[in-house]
């Protein structure tokens, strides 16, 4: 929101902070306010206040007293706008942020950064970006994840019931026995041999109701007997950790082979609507026949693969496989790079921006030595100096994009924690669809070729 109160002759405010973080990379306050006060002049505003807290005092920057007295200054309107030096190192946390971005909606006023640019708190976006850049800063993200993670862990590891009702068990990990009875059955059926279909038609037949009182479905079947717990057995992140600490409705060795019957790539055991499993099902496109190829285990390297599915309809050719590692490893570091690049691109424009404010300010100093040194007058100072500024102000301030705190570079720390389908959400923003084209006929070529690979790359 940029208000008439932001044009010339408007009343700034430059608010600085000296903390560890900024001292360290050696912008003490001195350098702080050359920068703000540049950035107000260079927009032709009026400083009316320099307000400037310490947080490395003894009270250890709990308290701010110049940021109370600017509030009251905003509050009371006497000033239109804020000069900081860095937004997203201005708040020390989360909740000192949420308490500028309150103040900004309240008062209608904007801060503006000398790093940043302009983060426009009055909008959706701008203070998604500023959540963001401040949780970064403030390892939050981080040390969030972490801690959540490991609680997760301990808690799987002791066997505590995942605490929620399922089919067979109350939300505190009792049996219902009526409910028991019916997985009983339903797991002899399906060792029998018995299709899935014809047991949730019998189910529905016979009356009996699902977890949620809806007709049974394969799926639903499905989902029950493929979990452990009915065995008494906690899982964590898809991996049984422990022995839970609540009854089995089945032994282990039948959930071992309800298990093994349902695995993934068995037709019957296919999900409908779960999380994904697979992370280029569908991604990867057969060159012969353009269907997308699915996860299975190569019959003669018994490798996890992807093939054209020669079963999936008439006009599936089946000819097509390529081994599933290391194309997946592949494709994520093309993705990463083409990412990096992307941000590279919109770098190199800022870069040229700032050169040619730096080629001004250079020739404005020249300008003061030339004055200094009697070689023109103090008019044809003042005269060029103008000048050059107004040449200084047809550069924008950049301003920060959500884009940049997503580069290649961060994906690659991320990969391995990202969940199958947050990768695949990575991958599908990269590519439209990867051509799979046949080996190539090198007698012996047993490694993989990324040359079969063809990435169709999204614009
Ligand atoms: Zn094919």
């Amino acid at each position: 929101m940029t208000t008439h109160r932001e044009g010339e002759n408007a009343r700034a405010a430059i608010y600085t902070r000296i903390s560890k973080d900024l001292a360290l990379e050696g912008l003490g306050v001195a350098r702080q306010l050359k920068d703000c006060r540049a950035l107000a002049e260079k927009f032709g505003w009026t400083v009316v206040e320099e307000f400037e807290d310490n947080d490395i005092s003894a009270s250890g920057g709990k308290s701010r007293p110049d940021y109370d007295r600017l509030k009251a200054l905003m509050e009371a309107g006497g000033v239109d706008v804020v000069v900081v030096y860095a937004a997203d190192r201005l708040h020390r946390n989360s909740r000192e942020l949420e308490d500028w971005i309150d103040l900004a909606a309240r008062t209608g006023i904007n801060i503006h950064s000398v790093t940043n640019g302009t983060i426009d708190l009055s909008t959706p976006d701008g203070k998604t970006i500023a959540r963001v850049v401040t949780a970064f800063a403030a390892g939050e993200v981080a040390k969030t994840k972490s801690r959540i993670l490991r609680k997760h862990l301990e808690l799987a590891e002791s066997g505590a019931w995942f605490g929620q009702k399922c089919y067979g068990y109350t939300a505190d990990g009792k049996i219902i026995e009526e409910e028991a009875a019916v997985i009983k059955e339903m797991a002899a059926r399906v060792l029998h041999g018995e299709g899935f279909n014809d047991i949730a038609r019998d189910l529905s037949a016979r009356g009996i109701p699902t977890a949620r009182g809806a007709n049974w479905r394969a799926a639903t079947i499905q989902n029950i007997l493929k979990a452990p717990r009915i065995a008494g057995l906690r899982v964590h992140r898809g991996k049984i950790v422990a022995k839970g600490q609540w009854e089995a409705i089945v032994s282990e060795e039948t959930s071992a082979m309800l298990r093994a019957k349902l695995a993934p790539g068995r037709s019957e055991g296919k999900k409908r609507g779960g999380a994904r499993k697979h992370l280029l099902t569908g991604l990867l496109v057969c060159h012969k026949c353009g269907t997308g190829m699915v996860k299975c285990i190569n019959g003669k390297t018994k490798k996890p693969s992807y093939r054209c599915p020669r079963n999936a309809g008439a006009a599936a050719c089946g000819g097509t496989t390529i081994v599933a590692a290391e194309t997946e490893a592949w494709l994520a570091d093309a993705a990463f790079q083409f990412l990096d690049e992307r941000v590279i691109d919109e770098a190199e424009t800022t870069g040229e921006w700032l050169e040619k404010i730096g080629a001004l300010d250079a020739r404005l100093e020249e300008l003061a030595g030339d004055y200094g040194a009697g070689a023109i007058s103090r008019n044809e100072w003042m005269a060029a100096r103008a000048a050059v500024e107004r040449q200084k102000a047809q550069y924008p301030v950049p301003i920060v994009r959500p884009r940049e705190l997503t580069t290649g570079a961060m994906l690659r720390a991320a990969w391995t924690d990202l969940p199958t389908s947050a990768q695949r959400a990575v991958l599908d923003d990269v590519f439209v669809k990867v051509v799979v084209w046949p080996r190539r006929q090198v007698t012996g070529q047993k490694t993989f070729d990324p040359g079969r690979l063809e990435p169709v790359w999204r614009a």
